[in-house]
């Protein structure tokens, strides 16, 4: 079945042509400065259901997130402080801890929200020399200047820069007073001078002086190391579309001569408040995935949440709406527990239900066919089979009850999922499926899934 995605480069829903094999796919990653927010996360949950429609549509997916542990200033105009440094300043640690603690928190609550781990995670401080090797390249082109506090990106040598915005973004030159001593109000850092009056304590010497990157340039660095110099899906809140993701453009297909750099751009909308507030940290309103717990909900209610709204329209976010989901994903549990025969899925509805997911993502109307064909008189088999069929993109473990936990089974079987799964990496199918026999033989069911091997008792 073909795939429908909204492409923020053209403008409209496009079916989806992969240009590689393997897809790769970079999603921006946090600024491990404090915890992620639930409106984060909201954009974090879509871009994990995007790349498990992908897998369950066939395609092997290259996953890459970055960690962005520097550079990432309190302002959008290559101004204000570095937001990892400040953070180390306020807590009294050192920018060091302070990347590692909140980055560690960021792991735990992907784990939470049951999100695949991505393939790739690179910190933007492990690839400095990546990004100076870029930063050289744009030099040599001639794309660079400097000025008193850094080497900035001209973007009037570039015609079609600010196209993923899709109006012109104005070039006005001059405007000294706002612009400081770049040369066009769109230019942005690449590379950042130290401060003289303050030492900072995250820098590395460069060609240009001692320092550090811009933020727009590890993304395009980390995704093309390993991703290529142009791959496939590209994804990020809507904030990102006019600066972050803008830039990343204009610098990768200026040092590559490439275009385009990214050929699916998908871009997620906010989590707002009642009075359509985003929410963010500067607007002192955020809410953690810990609050959530702490009122008794699991973040698997959020999940639910999540899905039950379109990517590209606003979710109004309130604990109403969550003790809804919650209700809901209590009434999925309730309906998959306790089943104990083998589970089918049927035709019918999985084309119907795939049809809306591959429709661009149309998570609301999946659901609601699901909830459809759970009243409808198809068998408890069918049912469940089908639920739990799309439980493998919506990840709402619904069927913890009935795969046994991997490492509360016996030993032998562990250790044989364990060989199953090295023979299976190895291509060696044959050799898998014997163990998968052997599995058989000790009364033990092997399924495989998007999230890895699950196991149950045998059914016959
Ligand atoms: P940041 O750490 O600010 O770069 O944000 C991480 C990701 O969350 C980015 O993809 C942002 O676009 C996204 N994001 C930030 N605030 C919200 C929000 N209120 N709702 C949805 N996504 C958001
Ligand atoms: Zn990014």
């Amino acid at each position: 079945m073909d795939l429908f995605v909204y492409n923020t480069l053209a403008k409209k829903v496009e079916k989806f042509v992969p240009f590689k094999y393997p897809v790769g796919m970079y999603t921006c990653g946090p600024t491990v400065y404090d915890f992620a927010h639930i409106g984060n996360f909201r954009t974090y949950i879509v871009e994990d259901l995007i790349k498990r429609t992908l897998i369950l549509n066939g395609y092997k997916v290259v996953h890459v997130m970055n960690i962005t542990d520097v550079g990432h200033l309190t302002d959008d105009q290559d101004q204000g402080e570095d937001k990892v440094e400040l953070s180390a300043q306020k807590e009294k640690k050192s920018a060091w801890e302070i990347a590692e603690f909140y980055t560690n928190a960021f792991l735990d609550d992907l784990k939470k929200l049951n999100i695949l781990m991505p393939d790739y995670m690179p910190k933007a401080t492990e690839h400095i020399k990546e990004m100076i090797d870029l930063i050289k390249i744009l030099e040599k082109k001639g794309y660079t200047y400097r000025t008193s506090d850094g080497i900035y990106f001209d973007t009037s040598k570039l015609k079609d820069y600010g196209k993923l915005v899709g109006k012109k973004i104005e070039l006005i030159p001059g405007l000294r007073v706002e612009i400081g001593e770049k040369k066009n109000p769109t230019d942005f850092a690449l590379w950042k001078f130290s401060p003289k009056e303050k030492k900072r304590q995250m820098e590395w010497d460069s060609p240009w002086g001692v320092g550090f990157p811009g933020w727009h340039i590890e993304c395009s660095a980390m995704s093309m190391k390993y991703l290529g110099e142009q791959f496939d899906i590209h994804c990020g809140g809507i904030d990102h579309i006019p600066v972050h993701h803008t830039n990343e453009i204009a610098q990768s297909e200026a040092a590559t001569e490439k275009i385009p750099f990214v050929f699916y751009w998908i871009h997620v909308n906010f989590l707002v408040l009642k009075n359509q507030k985003k929410m963010a940290k500067s607007e002192g309103n955020v809410i953690l995935v810990k609050d959530l717990q702490e009122r008794g909900f699991s973040p698997l209610d959020f999940r639910y949440l999540v899905l039950s709204c379109h990517y590209q329209s606003f979710l109004e976010f309130s604990f109403e709406a969550l003790e809804s989901s919650k209700n809901s994903l209590k009434r999925l549990r309730e309906i998959v527990s306790g089943f104990e025969k083998k589970e089918v899925v049927n035709d019918f509805w999985k084309n119907k239900i795939l049809e809306k997911i591959n429709d661009n993502f149309n998570f609301p109307e999946a659901l609601s066919n699901v909830w459809t064909m759970l009243r409808s008189d198809l068998s408890q088999e069918e049912k469940i089979g089908t639920l739990l069929y799309f439980d493998q993109i919506f990840g709402l473990n619904l069927d913890e009850e009935i795969y046994k936990k991997i490492d509360e089974l016996p030993e032998e079987i562990r250790n044989l999922i364990q060989e199953r799964e090295i023979l299976r990496k190895n291509k060696n199918f044959v050799e898998a499926d014997k163990i998968r026999e052997k599995i058989k033989s000790l009364g033990y069911e092997i399924i495989d899934t998007i999230s890895g091997p699950k196991v149950r008792k045998s059914t016959n």
